[in-house]
């Protein structure tokens, strides 16, 4: 008895329709694809999105990623400084808060209690954009 000589199925040989989009890095169909460009496919929902607010989404990542770490550094600081001048509005707002929290409470540890105590305004802002848990409820 052999089973498997008489596998009707080719596996693997199909190829995904569309195109992978090098943006939001999902994979679409040809019809999301408005224009070719040789530089990498972007699909209709990410054309639509300017070239300014990706950059303030991707800042925005980063300034939350900030948070995540342990501690800030002096490169942290450095960049905030910088992205607190940034033309988008939300990035500034955030880096401004994030400078806030580097020079109160610099290390994660320990954070949320010395921003309840010393800025709970601070603290009110960080919750209120989900950026930190609630402390103390
Ligand atoms: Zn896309």
């Amino acid at each position: 008895m052999n089973y498997d000589s008489k596998k009707p199925r080719e596996r693997g040989k199909i190829k995904p329709p569309g195109y992978y989009c090098r943006v939001c890095k999902v994979r679409k169909l040809r019809d999301e694809f408005p224009g070719m460009a040789d530089k990498g496919r972007v699909c209709k929902a990410c054309a639509t999105v300017s070239t300014g607010e990706r950059l303030g989404m991707r800042h925005e990542e980063e300034i939350y990623h900030f948070l995540r770490q342990a501690n800030f550094t002096e490169q942290t600081r450095e960049r905030l400084d910088y992205l607190a001048q940034s033309k988008n509005k939300k990035t500034r707002e955030l880096a401004e808060l994030m400078l806030q929290v580097a020079k109160l409470a610099p290390y994660k540890k320990g954070r949320l209690k010395i921003l309840s105590e010393l800025a709970p305004d601070l603290l009110k802002k960080l919750q209120d954009l989900g950026l930190v848990a609630t402390y103390g409820k």
